[in-house]
């Protein structure tokens, strides 16, 4: 899933600064799961935003809403209404989301009350750590299921560096090294003879490298 984390209020005080009637909008999905911008979260940031300690003047009025995902266009075209009065939106969602409400939306300003920080897994209730980075070309067949691009801190794709001490990350002591962890996975599944396997430069174009991705399913709805 997406995680994204709340930006620090006086970011948000400054990017609305200006604006009269705002609408807070959270999202249904990931960052909900995540605890950082689901509806609870956007009725919590719109109670902030009204007080009058972040204003000179009067405070904007806050309206709130929330929708599944602001990530589809069809869904936010169909299922959410923006009143003519408002005159921005703040986004409670990733940084898709925010995207795609200001194409639905446009030439009305949507602004990012998130930081989108990763894809991620929860460890326990309450902690998610950086799993994939999305880079379109999975190899964890080759290293135990453990993704080196994510979690090694220099993504090497032939690990462990130089710097790996006694199975923590050379860059951060509290931190595992990936590569430390994709040894044991595999010495357990008696693979570790896919360390042998070198792997040759890698053609970054599925990761980003030649320009932003499409994937277009052929068989729902019109793909254009
Ligand atoms: S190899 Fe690529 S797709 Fe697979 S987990 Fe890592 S970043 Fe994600
Ligand atoms: S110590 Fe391990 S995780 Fe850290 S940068 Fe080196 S190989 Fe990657």
């Amino acid at each position: 899933m997406i995680v994204g984390d709340l930006k620090p209020m006086d970011e948000i005080v400054a990017m609305i600064a200006g604006y009269r009637k705002i609408l807070v909008l959270g999202c249904g999905s990931c960052v909900t799961v995540c605890l950082s911008g689901g509806e609870r979260e956007a009725r919590q940031l719109a109670r902030e935003l009204s007080h009058p300690m972040h204003y000179q003047g009067d405070p904007p009025e806050i309206r709130v809403g929330s929708i599944l995902r602001q990530c589809e266009q069809d869904l936010v075209s169909a299922y959410q209404e923006v009143a003519p009065d408002i005159d921005a939106i703040l986004s409670l969602a990733c940084g898709a989301g925010v995207q795609t409400l200001g194409d639905a939306f446009e030439p009305l300003p949507v602004l990012p009350a998130l930081n989108t920080t990763f894809y991620g897994a929860s460890s326990k209730p309450g902690v998610w750590h950086e799993v994939c980075q999305g880079c379109g070309d999975c190899l964890l067949s080759h290293t135990g299921g453990i993704c080196p691009i994510a979690r090694c801190a220099k993504s090497l794709l032939n690990g462990p560096c130089g710097g790996s001490q006694n199975g923590a990350c050379e860059i951060d002591p509290n931190t595992p090294c990936a590569w430390m962890m994709i040894y044991h996975r595999l010495k357990k599944q008696n693979k570790l003879h896919l360390l042998d396997r070198l792997s040759l430069i890698r053609d970054w174009q599925s990761a980003g490298g030649a320009g932003p991705r499409v994937r277009i399913r052929t068989g729902i709805g019109d793909p254009q």
